[in-house]
């Protein structure tokens, strides 16, 4: 039994001690059934969020007035959620308010899709009401309810369905499909942090060539804000590095959106990707010189830029992919790569100077830097040093 499970079950028992009902609730089950790895436990129960709170010593309010508090627990968090139901969605993406309900089932009904519609109690016996388990035998993804209602409701669903696909290597059924195709307009009404989400996992599952045609197909991919400017036969070709790309592209059009990158569980080198591939939009746009271009970035991050640039509609690509490919072709011609590079060491320079090492010596070399690159400072030392004592005098311990 996996440890996750046995932490939350001891969530479970305390609240049914304190008389209430609680679950293990939705992907957990869902994967507990599979036999697949369990990422979170969820739980549901008909407490408040505010009694949940007084029970549990460690607790954290993620959206108390949606119904959830986070149980911390030696450090592992279990989102806890009072059972509700969901009311009017008028826009496509949020129910206009959340009510809470006592039944189990009113919670499992306002659900995605069947097999994410289970709940079990702390002795792992099912609640299934919506033959979840029979759509995991055979392999299937249906709404809870009709399709129609529930993409047209929250169309975040119509991207969930294809994520799941990916995942689980799934069948969408046939009416849940039908109404993807006739829904999937809707998606432009999501926010683009809820669909990255989304389209993190897509690209990181195990069954994500599959899924192309189909995003084609159904309208999802050209109702993506971030996949329309993108050509199909690009978008066929994408791997889990566009997902990066494709999230740089979109920051850089929105740079609030930087705010949600944590929410996306990227490692640190795709972070760090996504704000270099930015850099050099930004450079790009703001017309930065090629040769700084070309100095300032390695040969990788401007190829990405690159095939991002050429896959998707900019006003500028053919300027701006003539850059790159100048930025590019320049690298190994560039006087240096870097500012070690640069011929004369910091000990030569406080020698040559008489003066003890600080903030100084690292003004000097970015001057150097710049006068080698730009205006033709020959990169040895003693030309460096007949430049330095041309132009460059102390004050005061200053430069
Ligand atoms: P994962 O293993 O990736 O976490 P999950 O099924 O747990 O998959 P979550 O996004 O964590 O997915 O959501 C938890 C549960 O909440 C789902 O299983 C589903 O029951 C419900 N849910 C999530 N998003 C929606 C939605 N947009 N509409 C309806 N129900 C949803
Ligand atoms: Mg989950």
């Amino acid at each position: 039994m996996d440890e996750l499970f046995i932490t939350g079950k001891k969530i479970l028992e305390k609240l049914q001690e304190e008389g209430f009902q609680a679950y293990f609730v939705g992907g957990c089950v869902r994967d507990y059934q599979m036999g697949r790895i369990i990422n979170d436990v969820d739980i549901t129960t008909n407490a408040l969020p505010e009694e949940v709170e007084t029970l549990f010593e460690n607790t954290v309010d993620v959206g108390k007035e949606h119904g959830t508090v986070i149980v911390l627990i030696d450090d592992t968090p279990f989102e806890v959620t009072t059972f509700r139901v969901e009311s009017e969605y008028t826009d496509h993406r949020r129910p206009d308010f959340v009510s809470f309900t006592e039944k189990l089932d009113g919670d499992l009904e306002r659900r995605d899709f069947t097999m994410n519609a289970m709940a079990m109690d702390k002795e792992f016996r099912l609640i299934d009401p919506y033959a979840g388990l029979e759509a995991i035998r055979r392999k299937t993804i249906s709404t809870v309810g009709r399709a129609d209602e529930r993409f047209d409701e929250d169309a975040l669903r119509i991207l969930r369905a294809v994520r799941f696909k990916a995942q689980l290597d799934f069948e969408i059924d046939e009416a849940t499909l039908l109404a993807m195709k006739r829904h999937a307009g809707n998606l432009r009404y999501i926010a683009v942090e809820r669909s990255l989400v989304e389209l993190k996992k897509t690209y990181d599952a195990d069954y994500t060539e599959e899924i192309k045609p189909l995003m084609i197909q159904t309208g999802v991919k050209d109702n993506l804000p971030f996949l329309r400017e993108v050509d199909d036969n690009n978008f066929m070709s994408t791997n889990a590095f566009s997902f990066i790309s494709e999230t740089a592209l979109q920051v850089y059009m929105n740079e609030s959106l930087l705010k949600y990158i944590p929410d996306l569980k990227l490692s640190n080198l795709e972070k760090h990707t996504i704000r270099e591939m930015v850099e050099v939009l930004q450079d790009l746009e703001y017309d930065k010189q090629v040769k700084a271009i070309s100095y300032k970035y390695n040969y990788d991050t401007l190829e990405n830029v690159e095939a991002l640039v050429a896959g998707n509609r900019f006003s500028k690509k053919l300027s701006w992919r003539r850059k790159l490919d100048e930025a590019m072709e320049m690298q190994p011609l560039l006087p240096i790569q870097k500012i070690s590079d640069i011929d004369i060491g910091g000990k030569e320079l406080m020698l040559h100077f008489g003066q003890n090492g600080g903030r100084w010596i690292r003004e000097i070399y970015s001057v150097l830097e710049y006068e080698i690159l730009f205006n033709e400072l020959q990169n040895e030392k003693t030309k460096i040093l007949e430049w330095i004592d041309v132009h460059v005098e102390f004050e005061e311990g200053n430069i």
